[in-house]
């Protein structure tokens, strides 16, 4: 392939898989000689990487293309892409709606990026690659097309240098009625072990402390290699022994595949973050049923229950969906009452939104009103601060060992550069902070082994190192903390002494 000299601008919306999809589309592009920028007018290649989980969302991107529709004109040489989910869910639609975009690339062609967009800038036809529909041929066709993007991954092009994504599967057989997943990311598939070991072992021996393991359903992971079958606690045991690695997360889990052995893993495996991302969607057996979750409200409290017998410390988090079809105000209660009595951790909380394509766009009313729906989301949110709030007092006055991720947000808008950040995606979010001069003591950020996320001060040269701190006060969202020791150890490094 040519080497380029053009400047790229991508935008990405969605769920870490996404995230990690432009990490590695980016990284692919830089290869050809080409730079990120984050001025859309400068661009000559622009890519927008799409969710389709929300209507809003996909709004967002149509709009976005709609503004460029000018560009385009006083622009013929640009290239305008359209990747990702919605690019698998509306394919030719697209064209429609935005005749300027070149390209439509759903997320099991994303490797054929870099030659698309040759193609285009040679002749401006519509260049349209996707994976089969699920209903138009066999599994193990559909399957076929849909190819799990994982090229080998250059430490340059990484976000973090420390921290990184690590996809274990792809796509979903759970079918949930309200949910596009199934369709956009086509059927379950798992990825090899060894792949995913080699490359976990490689971004260890690249000064990686962190990785997170990713999959529509993690814990549904299945494998059967030489007459045996790899479940995910075996995968988390394989990788607790790889060098360098000092936590190891996943997400996200389903409810029903949370078997005991996994429970065994994170509890027994002092790397591995004890913090589970388990969505309970409704409180209510009959909006579950209607959703078709595969469980009752009952087994999600006997699942709660075994793990809070099997790790207590355990930090848990969930999803909800508000003003599904046909959900009352009894319904609605119901999740009220699983919420307050799981604490959980924080709770991502939706208004329901029909996404055609799916089983309950095409065969249930969405009958509750926008403003219930609206009002519904604001106490359920309220009542998830309420108990976020009160867990985090009762975290006063202990201490965390915390993995260093950054500057805290307060921090980067003073201006102040995040050091950790070298890397590919870099480019486009942070252009416009200033080279502040530095501060000695700015607001630092990390997750505590339960994924609770601590501020503190301390020296950016502590990012990708773990420190103790102590815990003074919280907010909803977060702890607020001191540092207590005077010795950090660096990532890649042994103990070094640090002025803190
Ligand atoms: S489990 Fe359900 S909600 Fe999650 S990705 Fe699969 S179909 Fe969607």
């Amino acid at each position: 392939m040519s080497e380029h000299n053009h400047l790229l601008y991508i935008e990405t919306v969605g769920c870490q898989m996404n995230m990690l999809d432009s990490e590695l589309v980016v990284a692919a592009l830089r290869h050809q000689g080409y730079q990120l920028t984050s001025d859309v007018e400068q661009a000559d290649t622009i890519l927008f990487n799409t969710c389709s989980v929300r209507e809003h969302a996909e709004h967002k991107i149509y709009s976005a293309l709609g503004r460029l529709k000018h560009s385009r004109r006083q622009r013929p040489g640009q290239v305008i892409g359209v990747i990702g989910c919605m690019a698998q869910k509306d394919q030719e639609l697209i064209f429609r709606r935005a005749p300027h975009v070149d390209l439509v690339v759903g997320t099991g062609q994303l490797a054929q990026i870099p030659e698309l967009i040759d193609q285009s800038r040679e002749g401006r036809q519509h260049r349209l690659a996707v994976s089969l529909d699920r209903r138009d041929a066999t599994r193990q066709q559909v399957s076929d097309s849909f190819q799990s993007y994982d090229p080998l991954r250059d430490p340059e092009m990484r976000p973090s240098p420390f921290q990184a994504f690590v996809r274990i599967m792809i796509g979903c057989d759970k079918f949930c009625t309200y949910c596009v997943v199934p369709m956009t990311r086509g059927p379950e598939q798992s990825r090899p072990p060894a792949d995913i070991l080699s490359e976990a072992r490689r971004l260890a021996s690249e000064g990686v402390r962190e990785i997170t393991l990713l999959g529509q359903t993690v814990n549904s992971y299945r494998y059967a290699v030489d007459g045996r079958i790899w479940r995910m606690s075996d995968l988390l045991l394989a990788l607790h022994d790889i060098e360098g690695l000092q936590r190891i997360k996943f997400v996200t889990d389903f409810p029903r595949d949370m078997s005991d052995d996994l429970l065994q893993a994170v509890r027994d495996l002092p790397r591995v973050s004890k913090y589970l991302h388990v969505p309970a969607q409704s409180g209510c057996d009959v909006m579950l049923k209607r959703m078709k979750r595969g469980y009752t409200v009952g087994e999600y409290r006997e699942m709660m229950g075994r793990i809070r017998d099997t790790i207590p410390e355990c930090a848990i988090s969930s999803d909800f969906i508000v003003g599904f079809c046909g959900e009352s105000e009894d319904s609605f209660q119901k999740s009220m009452d699983l919420l307050r009595e799981s604490r959980f951790k924080n709770s991502f909380i939706f208004k329901y939104s029909p996404r055609p394509g799916t089983k309950a766009h095409e065969l249930l009313a969405d009958d509750v009103p926008e403003e219930v729906k609206r009002r519904r989301n604001h106490e359920m949110l309220a009542l998830q601060n309420q108990i976020s709030e009160e867990d985090n007092s009762r975290l006063i006055g202990r201490d965390f060992p915390i993995l260093v991720e950054g500057l805290s947000k307060t921090a980067r808008k003073e201006g102040l550069d995040d050091p950790r950040v070298g890397g590919a995606l870099q480019e486009s979010q942070s252009s416009q902070g200033s080279q502040a001069g530095c501060d000695d003591h700015p607001q630092l950020v990390g997750r505590t082994m339960c994924d609770r996320i601590v501020v503190f001060d301390g020296n950016p040269r502590m990012i990708g190192g773990f420190v103790d701190v102590h815990v003074y006060d919280c907010t909803q969202t977060t702890l607020l903390g001191t540092i207590i020791t005077r010795e950090y150890q660096h990532a890649g490094s042994d103990l070094l002494p640090i002025l803190a």
